[in-house]
């Protein structure tokens, strides 16, 4: 063994040791933690012939890297839609790297360890009380729970009239159908050869929605004269948080011939709430739906799952198998994740979230939720008071908004580039109903009624200062 390995391996107790601590000093003050810095590096470091152990090279990060972190887990974090960790999720975290199992199968020789992925997709189904003709997996993000599901769909399409596209490639057009697409449905459009264009835009509801308009989607459906088509449908889109009416969607799935798929990336946990459960109501109908668990779940990244109906799985099979040869045996019993998801080799993806969902039980994540939507509800009066105005209702977490008044339009991205400096909070542009605007997010199990105050008051500071 080489000796420097040598040597780690008969001081790992005190390399683990000391990044415990290391973890715990960032943890422990992660509220004071900038959201974002200038610090930089040159990328170009050179690798050593001999190298520096596992000490040295810790001092090396904690001198040169270290620095480059902000507190993208922390309470003030408000960009995109980001999540944090929990202690919990942390410890799962850990112990898949620490395990390092090579998740495949549920019955072989090599290790069964995706039955714990079974056993957390089941907690899963639970949480969001969906039914179990669902079958789930874990992948990186939504952004690939969306492929693993619409490459299921573009299969299924195929199938309507007899081809196979996973073997033979596409050979005719794809209909697509969808109001508000994430911009990573589109991009999964590319990638799957459908084509990043190549999509019907349904109307959105009349005023200040983002959800489809059903009556435009059954006319747009008309106009396909009965050729199958796939629905994307949004739980949940980043700027307003709106959803689409899924109980319409499940009896127009009645009459016409589709693909149903639900991007429910974070707003598919309004499930979890009495208050807001409503929203989802239907979405069991779905064939195929996207959650993200390093979102609300509070989960490190990479995070997520895809839920596709028990049903689909032989058309799953054929988009994802390995081998040219038929699939033997019944493919539930013989089941393998390296037949029904992108990824071969995978690491125990789904541990933080089974640590998470065991140690706070559904309550704990009822309670994250809640405390979230009402802490934006909070942000989107304290705006108003001030001299902002909100461009969308807030239906659940995320308040979009700009500087109050028109004049003030060529203002937003200096306001928010100088609010962003200041380290306190990090918020995202955006644009909505062509307005600039600026989306914060509510996810993180750590914000608190304090967070938003300090927010409010450096907002007042900047825009004083503008
Ligand atoms: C965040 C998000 C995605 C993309 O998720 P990643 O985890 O970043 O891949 C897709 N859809 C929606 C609605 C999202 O909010």
């Amino acid at each position: 063994m080489n000796s420097k390995l040598q040597h780690d391996l008969n001081n790992f107790e005190n390399i683990l040791e000391k990044t415990k601590q290391q973890g715990i000093d960032f943890l422990n003050n992660i509220e004071n933690i900038p959201t974002s810095n200038t610090y930089s590096i040159d990328p170009k470091t050179v690798l050593n012939e001999l190298g520096l152990g596992s000490i040295e090279a810790l001092k090396e990060f904690n001198e040169r890297l270290a620095p480059l972190m902000v507190s993208s887990s922390g309470p003030r974090y408000w960009g995109f839609v980001t999540g944090g960790s929990t202690p919990a999720s942390i410890v799962g975290d850990w112990l898949a790297s620490v395990y390092d199992q090579n998740t495949q199968s549920v019955t072989s020789q090599g290790g069964n360890s995706a039955l714990i992925e079974f056993e957390t997709i089941n907690l899963l189904l639970q949480l969001l009380e969906l039914p179990d003709s669902f079958l789930g997996g874990f992948v990186t993000g939504a952004t690939m729970s969306n492929f693993t599901s619409l490459a299921v769909a573009r299969q299924w399409f195929g199938k309507q009239s007899g081809k196979d596209f996973a073997k033979n490639g596409i050979s005719e057009p794809i209909n697509i159908l969808t109001a508000t697409p994430h911009s990573s449905s589109v991009k999964c459009l590319s990638l799957l050869g459908i084509g990043s264009q190549n999509y019907t835009v349904v109307k959105t509801i009349e005023g200040n929605r983002e959800a489809l308009d059903i009556g435009d989607l059954e006319e747009k459906i008309k106009a396909l004269n009965g050729k199958p088509f796939i629905l994307i449908s949004s739980a949940g889109t980043v700027n307003t948080a709106d959803f689409d009416d899924f109980e319409a969607i499940a009896a127009l799935k009645e009459k016409y011939n589709f693909w149903w798929h639900i991007d429910g990336a974070f707003g598919g946990f309004a499930a979890v709430s009495e208050k807001y459960k409503h929203y989802v109501k239907g979405w069991d109908g779905a064939d195929s739906i996207t959650i993200d668990c390093h979102k609300w779940l509070n989960v490190p990244y990479e995070s997520a799952f895809y839920l596709i109906k028990k049903d689909h799985i032989n058309l799953q099979i054929e988009t994802f198998q390995n081998s040219n040869a038929p699939y033997l045996g019944n493919p539930l019993e013989n089941f393998n994740y390296l037949n029904v998801l992108p990824e071969n080799s995978r690491r125990l993806r789904a541990l933080p979230a089974w640590f998470s969902l065991k140690a706070y039980g559904k309550e704990g994540f009822r309670d994250i939720i809640e405390d979230s939507t009402a802490l934006a509800l909070h942000f989107g009066n304290a705006l108003i008071e001030n001299d902002f105005e909100l461009l969308a209702p807030i239906r659940l977490n995320n308040v979009c908004f700009t500087l109050k008044g028109e004049h003030n339009q060529e203002k937003v991205s200096q306001f928010l580039s100088a609010l962003n400096d200041t380290g306190k909070v990090f918020m995202t542009p955006t644009v909505y109903q062509n307005k600039k605007g600026i989306r914060a997010s509510f996810v993180n199990w750590r914000t608190t009624e304090d967070d938003v105050k300090l927010v409010i008051e450096e907002m007042r500071e900047v825009l004083s200062e503008l």
